[in-house]
């Protein structure tokens, strides 16, 4: 029992100690409702991705950087994702809130990125590909966006559309990543996203096994032809209406690329200036 009542103060003082680290600021509520949602955009024309793949399995080597300690913590969510994947408040929590998450992790930016966005204090789930992770020290970047407190989702191993998969070759796809992720960083992996957003029967009933949450998004351009400039990208995806499609709840996609890299701060103060705060994924209810 006193074990026990040790180990409860232990926990609050970590609480209270994180509690600090919340990345609202405090700005007047954007009275947007106009924008259309764009929810089945599904088009995420990436080039395709079928890079070699490494084949060992090494042990996550010790990452000995001086980044402190931030791992995601449960808390309570005060947030919910919709069916047409916008973030809406469960209870009174601020509506103006915007996701940002980066997919086609870790291959060259993920992790300079997540440096970027915690300097800015700005939360944000990377999407993990395994084919990334088997690279030279892909594993380390894993750990390093772990360790900087960002979740990871499964985005799986080499990017494949999953409709174009027997059951068995999905399977193949998606259970190695949330196996390796977890391996990697202790913690079971609470977030998947299908690539071009083309989920199928067998992902979502895996993720459900998983108690992880599928996720497409709202919108998001750096993948398009004419937005691959950080300028453009910037612009756009600050744009209240179509085609920005920005919104109170909206899931920004962006993706582990150089102008998406070079556009990522400017994207991050836009939206505080417009008013939005950055939510912390923590706060989002998963399965
Ligand atoms: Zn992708």
């Amino acid at each position: 029992m006193r074990a026990y009542t040790i180990w409860l103060f232990a926990i609050l003082l970590v609480l209270s100690a994180c509690s600090a680290t919340s990345n609202s600021e405090e700005s007047p509520p954007d009275d947007s409702e106009k924008a259309e949602t764009n929810s089945d955009q599904t088009a995420e024309d990436e080039e395709d991705q079928d890079e070699g793949k490494a084949k060992e399995e090494d042990e996550p080597k010790e990452n000995d950087d001086e980044q402190e300690e931030t791992k995601s913590e449960q808390k309570d969510p005060e947030y919910k994702m919709t069916d047409n994947y916008y973030i809406e408040p469960i209870d009174d929590a601020d509506p103006n809130v915007v996701l940002l998450t980066i997919d086609d992790a870790p291959e060259d930016h993920a992790v300079e990125m997540a440096k970027k966005l915690k300097e800015m204090d700005a939360g944000a789930i990377f999407y993990i590909n395994k084919m990334f992770v088997d690279q030279d020290g892909g594993k380390e970047k894993v750990k390093k966006l772990h360790d900087m407190g960002f979740p990871l989702g499964n985005h799986t191993d080499t990017h494949p559309n999953l409709s174009d998969l027997s059951e068995k070759e999905q399977r193949e796809e998606l259970a190695p990543v949330y196996d390796q992720i977890e391996d990697i960083t202790g913690d079971p992996v609470k977030f998947f996203r299908a690539p071009h957003g083309v989920n199928t029967d067998v992902s979502t009933q895996m993720a459900e096994k998983r108690d992880a949450l599928v996720m497409n998004w709202s919108y998001g351009y750096d993948f398009k032809p004419g937005y691959q400039d950080a300028d453009k990208l910037t612009d756009i995806m600050l744009q209240p209406d179509p085609p920005g499609l920005l919104r109170d709840g909206a899931i920004l996609l962006m993706h582990d690329r150089d102008w998406t890299n070079k556009a990522l701060e400017d994207i991050v103060k836009g939206l505080r200036d417009q008013g939005y705060k950055i939510l912390d994924p923590s706060l989002l209810k998963t399965p």
